[in-house]
C-alpha cells in the first residue's frame, strides 16, 4: 500500500511534470534567490546600533533580509529578552521589565486614520525613534532587503481601542480586535498604506495568532484558552453571519452549551456518554458551532486579502505574506483552516512556523489541554501518537520526554514538504520560520549550533525557498545563528 508521505510525493512530482517547462516548484534556491531572513526588533537597532546589528547578521547566518519588528504591543517580537530568561551574548545586557510597552516603532501620518477610533498608538519604549528610517537606507547600502513585520497583538485600555475590540461569549469585551469591525478594518488598512508610501521597503509581512470561538472552547492551542472568553459575539459578526445564512443566536446558544461541557470536563465530571460523543451531539444539535468557526477564519482570510490589495494599489512590486501561528504544527482544526493553495492568490510567501525547539513543550501543553475537554477520555500518551499520526510526524518523543527533547530536524522537513506540496502551481514562497532560542521552562529543550544546523539544513532539503530565523534577535545567542550560518555555507547558499 502506497503511504501517505509516497502519495504527496508522487502528487508533487506529477503536478511539476504537468506544469513543465516552468520552473520546478520543488527546484532548489540559489544564493542569489534563497530569502535568508531574521526577525529583529526595534530595541536591537537602538542598544547595539544598527550597522553593528546588520554586520553580525551578515556575517554570522548570511543574512539578507531583515524583518523588522514595527508594530506589537506583545513581547514575542519586540522589546529585549523576556524577563526570567537568560540573557544572550549581546545587546544591553538588562531586562526592559520597567520600560516595554509596545505599539508602533515608526512614526505615523494621522491622516491614514481618519476612519478609527484607534489613532494613538505610537511606542513609548524608544522616545522618537523610527526603525525603518534608522534600518532601511543602512541595509540597502549592505544589499539587504527590509520587510516591515507587524502582528495582531493589542493592549487593553488604549485611548480608542474599545470600538474596536471582539465580544467575548461572557459578553465581555476582549483584548483581541475584530476583524469584521470597520475601525479596526480601518486600522489596518491605515498603517499599510502609511508604511508602504512613506517608506523605501521590500515588503510587509502580517501574523495573527488567533482562532475562532470553536476551537478555543476546546482548548485547541498551547495556550488553554478559557471557555467563557471566546470570540467573537459582537455586533459586526452578528451582521456578517446573518448575510451569510447564519443564525447568530443559534450559535451563541449551541457555545453556552458547549461551555457547560468543557468546564466539566476541566473539572474532571464526565459526561454519560463521555467528552468526544458528547462534543458530537452538540456539533449535530448545533451545526451553528462549526459555521461559526468558519466565519472567524473567513472573516481573518478577508482581512488578509484587503491588506494585499491595499499594500500591492500603492506598490505592486512590495512583497506581502503572512506569519503562520505555531498551532498549525498541534491542532488538526487549526490546520484544516490553514489552506496554502487558498491564500495562495493573495500570498506572496508564507512563512510558515516550525519552531522545532519549543514546539516540544508546546506540543505536551496542547495535549493536556485537549486532554482534558474534548478528548478526556484518552489517555495523554495515546492522544499525542493519535495526533503525531494524523499530523504525519515521525518518530518524535513520547509525552515523558518530549519538552525535554523538543521536535526532530525530521519535523521540520516534513512540515516543509507538506506545505511545499500544497503550495505547487502557485507563485507563493516558502519561508519556514526557524526556532534560535525561543525561550522555553526551565530544564526543557532549548538551542544548540547542531540542532539550528540541521533543521535549516531540513528546510532546505524540503524544498524551502528560504528560512526565517526568528522570533527576534534580541532573544538569539550568536552561536546559534551562526550554526544557521554554517548551514548555509554547506548548503553553497551563503
Ligand atoms: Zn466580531
Amino acid at each position: 500500500m502506497m503511504d501517505r508521505r509516497t502519495f504527496l510525493e508522487m502528487a508533487a512530482g506529477s503536478a511539476i511534470a504537468a506544469a513543465a517547462p516552468a520552473r520546478s516548484a520543488f527546484a532548489s534556491p540559489t544564493k542569489s534567490d534563497a530569502m535568508i531572513g531574521i526577525q529583529i526588533g526595534a530595541v536591537s537597532f537602538v542598544d547595539e546600533g544598527a550597522e553593528k546589528v546588520l554586520e553580525i547578521c551578515q556575517q554570522d547566518a548570511s543574512v539578507n533580509t531583515l524583518f523588522v519588528a514595527t508594530f506589537t504591543y506583545g513581547r514575542g517580537i519586540a522589546g529585549r529578552q523576556v524577563p526570567g530568561q537568560p540573557l544572550p551574548d549581546h545587546g544591553a545586557q538588562q531586562y526592559d521589565t520597567g520600560t516595554f510597552r509596545g505599539g508602533s516603532y515608526t512614526q505615523y501620518d494621522p491622516k491614514y486614520f481618519t476612519n478609527t477610533t484607534f489613532k494613538e498608538f505610537r511606542a513609548p519604549d524608544l522616545g522618537s525613534y523610527d526603525v525603518l528610517e534608522d534600518v532601511i537606507p543602512k541595509a540597502k547600502k549592505r544589499g539587504m532587503k527590509t520587510i516591515a513585520w507587524f502582528e495582531d497583538v493589542f493592549s487593553s485600555g488604549l485611548p480608542g481601542i474599545e470600538k474596536l475590540q471582539e465580544v467575548e461569549l461572557s459578553g465581555k469585551n476582549a483584548t483581541t480586535l475584530c476583524f469584521n469591525n470597520p475601525n479596526y478594518q480601518a486600522w489596518m488598512l491605515g498603517i499599510a498604506e502609511n508604511w508602504a508610501r512613506g517608506y523605501e521597503l521590500d515588503g510587509i509581512m502580517w501574523g495573527s495568532e488567533r482562532q475562532g470561538a470553536f476551537s478555543n472552547i476546546l482548548g485547541a492551542s498551547h495556550g488553554h484558552p478559557n471557555p467563557e472568553r471566546v470570540t467573537c459575539f459582537c455586533q459586526y459578526c452578528f451582521a456578517r453571519a446573518r448575510s451569510m445564512g447564519i443564525n447568530p443566536d443559534r450559535a451563541k446558544q449551541g457555545f453556552l452549551e458547549l461551555e457547560r461541557v468543557v468546564i466539566a470536563s476541566r473539572k474532571g465530571t464526565k459526561p454519560k456518554d463521555g467528552a468526544y460523543v458528547e462534543l458530537w451531539r452538540l456539533m449535530l444539535r448545533y451545526p451553528e458551532l462549526l459555521a461559526w468557526e468558519s466565519l472567524w477564519t473567513s472573516s481573518l482570510r478577508a482581512a488578509q486579502k484587503s491588506l494585499y490589495d491595499k499594500i500591492k494599489s500603492v506598490n505592486p512590486k512590495l512583497g506581502v505574506g503572512w506569519h503562520i501561528w505555531h498551532n498549525n504544527s498541534f491542532n488538526p482544526i487549526y490546520r484544516a483552516e490553514q489552506d496554502y493553495a487558498e491564500m495562495a492568490p493573495y500570498s506572496d510567501f508564507l512563512k510558515v512556523v516550525m519552531y522545532q525547539n519549543c514546539a516540544g513543550e508546546r506540543m505536551v501543553d496542547y495535549v493536556n489541554s485537549v486532554g482534558s475537554t474534548y478528548f478526556a477520555d484518552v489517555p495523554k500518551q495515546e492522544l499525542l501518537e493519535f495526533h503525531y499520526r494524523v499530523l504525519d510526524y515521525g518518530n518524535e518523543a513520547g509525552m515523558d520526554r518530549l519538552s525535554e527533547t523538543g521536535f526532530s530536524a525530521d519535523y521540520v522537513l516534513r512540515e516543509t514538504k507538506r506545505a511545499k506540496a500544497d503550495l505547487v502551481g502557485t507563485q507563493t514562497k516558502l519561508w519556514p520560520g526557524i526556532d534560535i532560542d525561543i525561550p522555553t521552562e526551565a530544564g526543557h529543550a532549548r538551542c544548540t549550533p547542531e540542532g539550528t544546523k540541521a533543521v535549516v539544513k531540513a528546510a532546505f532539503e524540503g524544498g524551502a525557498d528560504g528560512v526565517l530565523l526568528s522570533r527576534k534577535y534580541s532573544e538569539m545567542k550568536l552561536a546559534n545563528l551562526r550554526g544557521a550560518g554554517e548551514a548555509l555555507k554547506e548548503l553553497h547558499l551563503a
